[in-house]
């Protein structure tokens, strides 16, 4: 292997995942792993399991973990809740939700879907629409994206609980909160979810490599009853005592011991305050944003501002802007990793990471290199964005 250059002082890593690892957290997972008879094996899951009940504020429902990314989690999710051959509805919110329908059916179920709105959050009408006209009760889930990491639009799931209700269908409401958990709010009782699904590096503040699901009583009922011939993901079987069977073999250790750390970081930072600071940090990125876009150049993708994400911005860039050489120049001269666009938005956006481990310094310092970078490169600016954030930030 060729020696990496050095880097001076730290890169910073605003991509929307994976996101910066807390010093505490890199220290839980630096300890050796245990045998499986450890009590402090049983300890360290317990800690995650209850740890993320709360984060996810549920009462009721069981968490499952996968030694995988958030894609084994939907797996989880498609194999459990459908047979093949039968159907889910999954709202269109974007990239998310089209590579969650793309996988479904290539595991052999089918999809209806609702058409994706550009920049704008889930078509709640047109989902219950949707339900209505599926009078055989054929659809068995409703798979929503919570906030779509390519799109920069969180949708509330509140409306989706009220539209399967209206509808009176019996289909179970399924959230995609790996790109929301940690940090917008979300209570996964009180919203109605019966599953909701998550990864471990992004709000969460922990290395890839750890996709969980919760699921209440009434999900489970439906996987217990789910003919779909299934092992590593299935439920049923994963609700045990024994770890090994928690986990369908060796838990991920060291991956766990991280996520019980940072578990304990957010409730003692306070889970209000973990959501404020994340709005704060957010409504600094998009006052950036509005003054880039006065130069006519740049843009917010979502079109609404009260559905942009408190974790990621995606900014779409006028034809002619070299989003891949735009985010070399900020990586390599500036030290800002931020994210391109994905799927319909290759190279039409880029999208600066604002989640997990942040805060007012990392942000400043972010919105600047990427200033920087559209500086270097020559894209017209508007009215200053850094100082816009600066403002914002403090109050002004
Ligand atoms: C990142 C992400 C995923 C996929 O997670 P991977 O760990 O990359 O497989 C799924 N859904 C949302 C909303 C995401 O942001």
């Amino acid at each position: 292997m060729s020696p990496n250059p050095r880097i001076p002082g730290r890169r910073s890593l605003h991509s929307p995942g994976p996101t910066p690892l807390p010093d505490a957290v890199l220290h839980a997972m630096s300890a050796q792993p245990m045998d499986l008879g450890d009590p402090r094996v049983d300890a360290n899951i317990a800690a995650c399991e209850r740890g993320l009940q709360r984060l996810l504020q549920t009462a009721q429902a069981d968490v499952f973990f996968y030694a995988a990314n958030g894609h084994g989690a939907w797996e989880a999710v498609v194999e459990n809740v459908a047979a093949p051959g039968q159907a889910v509805l999954v709202p269109g919110t974007g990239h998310f939700s089209e590579s969650w329908a793309v996988q479904t059916e290539a595991l052999g179920r089918r999809v209806v879907r609702t058409p994706w709105r550009e920049g704008l959050p889930i078509d709640v009408a047109a989902v219950e629409q949707a339900l209505r006209d599926d009078r055989t009760h054929a659809i068995q889930a409703v798979f929503a994206v919570h906030t779509d990491t390519a799109s920069g639009v969180t949708s509330a799931i509140e409306p989706l609980r009220r539209a399967i209700d209206a509808a009176g269908h019996p289909a179970l409401l399924v959230a995609d909160v790996v790109a929301s958990l940690g940090a917008a709010p979300f209570a996964m009782d009180a919203l109605g979810v019966d599953v909701a699904v998550g990864a471990s590096q992004k709000g969460l503040m922990c290395p890839p490599g750890v996709g969980f699901v919760a699921v209440n009583e009434r999900a489970f009922a439906r996987a217990v009853a789910n003919p779909a011939p299934r092992f590593y993901w299935d439920w049923v079987r994963r609700r045990d005592a024994l770890s090994y069977r928690k986990f369908c073999g060796t838990p991920p250790q060291n991956l766990l011991f991280g996520m019980e750390a940072a578990l304990g970081l957010i409730f003692d930072e306070g889970l209000e305050a973990v959501w404020r600071r994340h709005a704060q940090l957010a409504g600094a990125v998009q006052a950036a944003v509005e003054g880039w876009r006065e130069g006519g150049a740049l843009d917010f993708f979502a079109a609404d501002p009260g559905c942009r994400s408190v974790s990621v911005t995606t900014v779409t860039v006028a034809p002619g802007i070299d989003v891949d050489a735009l985010r070399a120049v900020a990586r390599e001269r500036f030290q800002v990793a931020m994210a391109g666009g994905l799927g319909p938005l290759h190279g039409r956006a880029f999208r600066i990471g604002h989640l997990g481990d942040c805060n007012a310094a990392m942000i400043l310092g972010a919105i600047a290199g990427v200033e920087a970078a559209l500086l270097t490169q020559g894209v017209p600016l508007g009215g200053g964005g850094t100082g816009r954030a600066v403002q914002s930030l403090a109050g002004r």
